[in-house]
């Protein structure tokens, strides 16, 4: 059974919430926390919804190889997995998460062959712009950054191992925990 899953697909499409259901009812899996860039939202809390570090300390990341993956999402801000959770969580056979976006599935998948990557796709293009509008915390500006990123991260869906399709997020959650159990 491989321990590590790596969760990733288009911008809105409901991964945090399919992650976070996950998460709730199965408190035994791990969830890597990444590092960022990026100013904390309201109600965001360093350590638990990400690391929040400066420009510097990330580079500083980089060159101490104290990240496993990182990449400039949505061509602004900067993200990546700290190595030694993951490391940790592997060695002692538990099953670990990492919620990220494609280019850093990528690499992973370079880095670690045994992930499991699995694809969370919307149920059309359309049901993706939908989601994305609804959920009202993206400027127009930043909707139309984010939907040109998913049109390249829709075409980017032969990369993973699986892909599920989140039309509600119960039963996305319960494919998703069940490929974790069975790959
Ligand atoms: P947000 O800023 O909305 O929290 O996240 C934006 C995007 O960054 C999401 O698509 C998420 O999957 C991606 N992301 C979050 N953490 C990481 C990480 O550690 N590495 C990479 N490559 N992407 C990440």
């Amino acid at each position: 059974m491989t321990r590590l899953t790596v969760i990733a697909g288009p911008t809105a499409v409901g991964k945090g919430t399919v992650v976070r259901y996950l998460l709730e009812h199965n408190p035994e899996i791990l969830l890597s926390v990444s590092v960022t860039t990026r100013q904390p939202r309201v109600g965001e809390i360093d350590g638990v919804h990400y690391f929040f570090v400066s420009n510097e300390q990330f580079d500083q990341m980089i060159t101490n190889n104290e990240l496993l993956e990182y990449a400039v999402v949505h061509q602004s801000n900067r993200y990546g997995t700290p190595r030694k959770p993951v490391e940790e969580a592997l060695k002692a056979d538990k099953q670990i998460i990492l919620e990220i976006d494609i280019q850093g599935a990528r690499q992973v998948k370079d880095s670690m062959p045994e992930a499991n990557l699995i694809f969370i796709a919307p149920p059309s293009l359309e049901e993706l712009k939908r989601r994305l509008i609804g959920r009202g915390t993206e400027s127009a500006e930043e909707i139309a950054i984010r939907l040109d990123t998913a049109e390249v991260e829709m075409a980017s869906q032969s990369l993973f191992d699986h892909v599920v399709i989140n039309e509600e997020v119960a039963q996305c959650a319960a494919e998703v925990l069940d490929l974790m159990k069975t790959s």
